[in-house]
């Protein structure tokens, strides 16, 4: 068993807690729980710099996500905390404008007010129908781990590098389990629904760029963070792979491209791969001792405090 940030956290007067999980999910979650004064210990199967939440592009965005009313208070709850992060240095958080291209004339999001300053672009012109533009948080996910990582310990939180194959192997050291396992939380409550919808990024140099810019019905995006900027896009629902695929890559530089004429020139620094854990609907309940979080597919850094809170409610006694 591999043993990181010490051992099994003993402090603190309330609950014991052990989180499974160590991406945005899980650590958000132990960061709002030791904020409480419970007793919280992470365990992880991954090294907390190679999970899926670290191939994420970033964007505060929550497309497609459900259910609808809970995604638009969660995402609420985010966006204000990200506005304080990005008060602060080394969280990897800065509000940038951006726009969002669609092909075709939609209704305007349901979470349009949680974001804030959402206005139409009237210049937009073919193939597109609509553009939306905001100024939404845009997170250097490496950066954010690392900075949530030293948050964490900060606030007492240990740490475990271990695989769980039942929630039972944790029951007897712990008085509540949140179960944040991402792409094996399912197995782990029981729940077939849970797939994966791979996604496959190209990190490219940032030549300066200020927006973020989307397509989308193309699914092509381009995110600038300073030190790269994040070209997309992917969604292979049911696909496992972690291998960078060539051709996809090719495919996503040449989208972003077109989207952003000039970023092609731009020095291919890596490729990423990650598996969005995707569920028709996001699971955040509580069950006896467990509490499950999970199913945020692509919306995980997005709705990540806003989920987090509702955790620690659920953790009251
Ligand atoms: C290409 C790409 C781009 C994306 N862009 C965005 C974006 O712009 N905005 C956005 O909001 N979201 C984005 N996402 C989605 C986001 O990455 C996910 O929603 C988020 O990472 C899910 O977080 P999680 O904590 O649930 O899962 P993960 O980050 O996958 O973490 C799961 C954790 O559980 C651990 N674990 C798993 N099984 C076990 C076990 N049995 N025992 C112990 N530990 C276990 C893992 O080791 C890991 O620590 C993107 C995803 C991809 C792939």
């Amino acid at each position: 068993m591999a043993v990181w940030g010490g051992k099994l956290n003993t402090e603190g007067d309330g609950v014991r807690i052990t989180v499974i999980g160590g991406g945005v999910v899980g650590l958000s979650a132990a960061l709002r729980l030791a904020q409480r004064d419970h007793q919280v210990t992470v365990l992880s199967a991954d090294p907390l710099a190679e999970t899926t939440t670290t191939v994420a592009g970033g964007l505060i965005y929550p497309r497609h996500a459900e259910p609808a009313d809970r995604v638009v208070r969660w995402t609420q709850v985010s966006v204000a905390e990200f506005h304080r992060l990005a008060e602060m240095p080394d969280t990897g958080v800065r509000f940038k404008p951006g726009t969002l291209l669609r092909r075709t004339e939609r209704p305007l999001p349901p979470w349009m007010d949680a974001v804030g300053g959402m206005t139409r672009d009237a210049s937009v012109s073919a193939p597109y129908a609509d553009a939306l533009r905001f100024t939404s948080p845009l997170v250097n996910t490496g950066r954010y781990v690392a900075w949530l990582d030293t948050e964490l310990r900060r606030a007492g939180v240990g740490f475990e590098r271990r695989a769980v194959r039942a929630l039972s192997d944790v029951a007897d050291d712990t008085d509540l389990v949140v179960n944040a396992a991402g792409l094996d939380a399912g197995r782990l409550a029981g729940d077939d629904t849970v797939r994966p919808a791979r996604g496959q990024v190209v990190h490219v140099a940032d030549p300066g760029l200020t927006e973020w810019i989307v397509d989308e019905d193309d699914f092509s995006y381009v995110l600038p963070h300073g030190e790269h900027v994040v070209c997309g896009g992917t969604e292979e629902f049911g696909e496992y792979s972690l291998d960078p695929d060539p051709g996809t890559t090719e495919d996503i530089l040449r989208r972003c491209a077109t989207l952003l004429p000039g970023i092609e020139k731009s020095e291919v620094l890596r490729v990423k791969v990650g598996l969005r854990p995707h569920r028709d609907e996001i699971r955040l309940d509580r069950d006896g001792d467990v509490i499950h979080c999970y199913g945020l597919g692509g919306v995980g850094v997005t709705l990540s405090w806003g989920c987090a809170d509702e955790v620690a409610d659920l953790a009251k006694r």
